[in-house]
């Protein structure tokens, strides 16, 4: 097939094309292709409404949906071809940031797969999130540009006016297909002006922020650290929520739709609190058109639904109403009446939607004004319910339930790791392609020997090709028989890097003490941090300082090594996720609403280490205490603790001499002989002083169960049967799972 493709645009043979040209003829292809299976229009259509989208490389996700990926594959191979190497010709759309991103590209994909009338609406940033470069052991954040002639986005013919306070501009419209594994297609929406300016980026990622027509969609969260950062922010907010909010009655009223029926034909999903200003613009739009406020702000908030993602205080968006009547002054009367409403009917001012400050509440506009009020996991929820949004529950008790997290099955274990898929496929036939439960049917292998050495040589292979890549990209050598520990995900304190690498430091200090551990130990380490995050940047130069050192250091390094891999993203997500041993899932407790890393290690057969947090309580309840380590203390005693305000760090460093000796060699003369002194000693005080996210209460628990964990490993058989509970029990964390929830519970889409 692709011969013949090749033929006919080239006029060459496959062996004489370039991998980029067949890379080009592959992406004409699939979207000519993926066009062809468009969703058909039903009345109702969901709008999930995001700032970012995580999508990751899609030539490969694409094909493996529409079918072709074997056949190209092989094709390539007999012509001695590879597609893993037409996949590096990709660039990795830079639309995201963390796990909130990715979890809105696994549910596309889902709700596609579903055959679901359901499109993705957001932005088109030109320069995406920073990409990370290490220099001098710190993280240094350049632009990201990723949109060159050989792209997904296809233009459209959609333009929108989208009013500011005292200008306007006028939108276009770029789609991304979204195509459904062995079903039809959807769309993905990216709003973007034609207007913008790269060339205004300077140093880094600087930019002039005051020409707001030429920086809007230049970056995904440009720096808030100031009143022009954060008040572009706002910008990019309600441009996106208007011309979703347009798109939206456009396509209702094309269909008949009489707007007070709004409900009838929309779902809109708020994905955190960014998008929240369509309900203000929703109503507007609705007043403009005739309908009444009261009916307006009531349609309105039938259509609407609210998904929370963090109990973190200092996460929840509360813009100054001048912002907003600076840059979108149609909605402030709006604001104000959904407010006025508020205060008729409720005398508790921490419901109101403008606090006294003049500040306008995001997720207060959501719960009041929307008719369903998502948390992520099961304890996420519960938190929720009962601490942090408890003055809303009271309320509203009818509006909150819970949808855990999920993940697509197709990119995080058909697509990233086909040694897996096969010895599965070979093993309890294809129909988890389908069915992710279906995977329980492994559960009838696990003691099986011969099953068993398959696993662990599937997990053996996939840690030699990480080996191989980061020995090409990053110069580093590591070994695939030790153990392979790993933690990606953004840096923050919560999730608590800092608690991994103390315990690095403390092994370090062991085996010079002569302590070796029964099997050499790899820690690898991936995570941006956000660009005026001053901590968490601090937290990346000691993980970088004891890379350097421990890995250069002869007696040590046979048996321990730290790998901090550059610029963690979707690609290398990829690659990581199928290589681990162990999951390191440390959050404090209560603070990680989901995670969705979690469920990827466990997938790919890596056993996990972890709190009580999150869904990491899921995996728990469903793989048993035999196939987990779990430790730590409980959400409950974190919450008590801020409650009571008696932590204190300094405590810890008093009590307990590993800590102590860990702490004390941030600022040794060996580490400042390498790192920077005046980030490694505020990095110090600060976990000495403050540490707000609460390091050491787990220390003990954590280092025993880790220890018990590298002990356990020695069993290869006992091992390789708790990576086999875990694959088989990770089909609950499908998204297709969680996206047949959402439907039946918020959506009601017919399918
Ligand atoms: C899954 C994923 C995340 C989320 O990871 P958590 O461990 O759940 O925080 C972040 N970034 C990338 C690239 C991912 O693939």
């Amino acid at each position: 097939m692709l011969q013949e493709i090749l033929r006919n645009k080239y006029n060459k043979s496959i062996e004489e094309c370039s991998n980029e040209e067949i890379y080009v003829a592959l992406l004409e292809m699939v979207k000519e292709k993926a066009e062809e299976r468009s969703h058909k229009e039903e009345k109702k259509k969901l709008y999930y409404v995001s700032a970012e989208f995580l999508i990751g490389k899609l030539l490969s996700n694409n094909l493996i949906n529409l079918g072709l990926y074997a056949d190209i594959a092989n094709e390539l191979k007999e012509h001695g071809k590879h597609m893993s190497e037409i996949e590096e010709i990709e660039v990795e759309p830079s639309l995201g940031n963390g796990g909130l991103g990715r979890l809105a590209a696994c549910f596309l994909d889902s709700i596609a797969t579903l055959g679901l009338n359901g499109d993705g609406i957001g932005l088109n940033y030109h320069l995406g999130l920073f990409k990370q470069v290490f220099t001098d052991k710190r993280q240094i954040e350049t632009p990201n540009p990723w949109i060159n002639e050989n792209t997904w986005l296809t233009k459209k013919d959609d333009s929108f006016e989208v009013e500011f306070g005292g200008f306007s501009v006028k939108s276009t419209l770029y789609d991304i297909a979204v195509t459904g594994y062995e079903n039809s297609t959807n769309a993905l929406h990216l709003f973007d002006i034609d207007s913008v300016d790269e060339t205004i980026v300077k140093d880094g990622i600087d930019f002039d922020k005051a020409e707001v027509a030429k920086n809007l969609t230049l970056f995904l969260y440009p720096d808030d650290s100031d009143d022009a950062g954060r008040l572009l922010r706002v910008y990019q907010q309600y441009f996106m929520v208007s011309n979703g909010a347009q798109l939206i009655l456009k396509e209702a009223k094309a269909k008949g739709c009489v707007l007070t029926d709004l409900h009838e034909y929309a779902a809109v999903q708020i994905n955190d609190t960014h998008p929240t200003m369509i309900i203000p613009e929703l109503i507007r739009l609705l007043v403009k058109e005739g309908v009444s406020m009261d009916d307006a702000i009531e349609t309105v908030t039938k259509t609407c639904a609210y998904t929370n993602h963090t109990i973190l205080a200092e996460a929840l968006e509360k813009w100054p109403m001048e912002f907003i009547e600076e840059v979108a002054p149609s909605i402030v009367p709006i604001i104000k009446e959904l407010d006025e409403r508020v205060r008729e009917k409720y005398d508790d001012e921490s419901v109101y939607i403008i606090d006294e400050d003049d500040r306008v509440h995001m997720a207060h506009i959501d719960m009041h004004y929307g008719y369903s009020i998502n948390g992520v996991a099961y304890l996420h929820t519960e938190i929720l319910k009962n601490n942090e949004l408890n003055n809303f529950y009271q309320i509203y008790p009818e509006k909150f339930n819970n949808k855990t997290n999920g993940i697509t099955f197709r990119r995080w274990l058909l697509h990233c790791n086909h040694e897996l898929t096969a010895l599965l496929e070979e093993l309890i036939g294809a129909g988890f392609k389908k069915d992710a439960m279906e995977l329980e049917k492994l559960l009838e292998y696990k003691d099986n020997d011969e099953v068993l050495d398959k696993i662990l040589a599937v997990k053996t292979a996939k840690k030699q090709e990480l080996a191989d890549y980061l020995k090409e990209t990053q110069n580093i050598e590591i070994d695939p028989t030790s153990i392979y520990d790993i933690q990606i995900k953004r840096l923050h304190e919560y999730k608590r890097q800092q608690l991994n690498a103390i315990y690095a430091i403390h092994k370090y200090l062991s085996i010079k003490a002569g302590e070796r551990p029964e099997r050499p130990i790899t820690m690898i380490f991936g995570a941006k941090a956000a660009p005026a995050y001053v901590i968490a940047k601090d937290i990346i130069h000691l993980i970088l300082c004891l890379q350097e050192i421990i890995n250069n250091d002869p007696e040590v390094s046979p048996y321990l090594k730290v790998v901090m891999v550059e610029n963690y993203n979707v690609t290398l997500a990829e690659k990581l996720y199928p290589a681990s041993d162990i999951s390191e899932q440390i959050s404090l407790a209560s603070k990680e609403a989901s995670g969705t890393g979690n469920m990827k290690f466990m997938l790919n057969g890596a056993v996990t280490l972890g709190t009580s947090d999150g869904a990491n309580v899921e995996i728990h309840d469903l793989v048993g205490d035999e196939n987990i380590y779990v430790f730590g203390e409980s959400s409950e005693d974190v919450i008590n603790r801020y409650e009571r305000g008696d932590y204190c760090s300094l405590d810890y460093y008093i009590d307990d001499k590993d800590i102590k000796a860990a702490l004390d060699f941030i600022i040794s003369d060996e580490m400042l002989a390498v790192g920077d002194e005046v980030l490694l000693k505020r990095l110090f005080k600060e976990l000495l002083k403050k540490d707000w996210f609460m390091t050491f209460p787990d220390w003990k628990a954590y280092v025993e169960t880790k220890e018990r964990a590298f002990h356990d490993y020695e069993d290869r058989h006992a091992w390789a049967k708790k990576m086999i509970v875990n694959i088989a029990k990770a089909g609950f964390f499908s998204s297709d799972r969680t996206i047949e929830e959402y439907n039946t519970d918020i959506w009601k889409l017919t399918k």
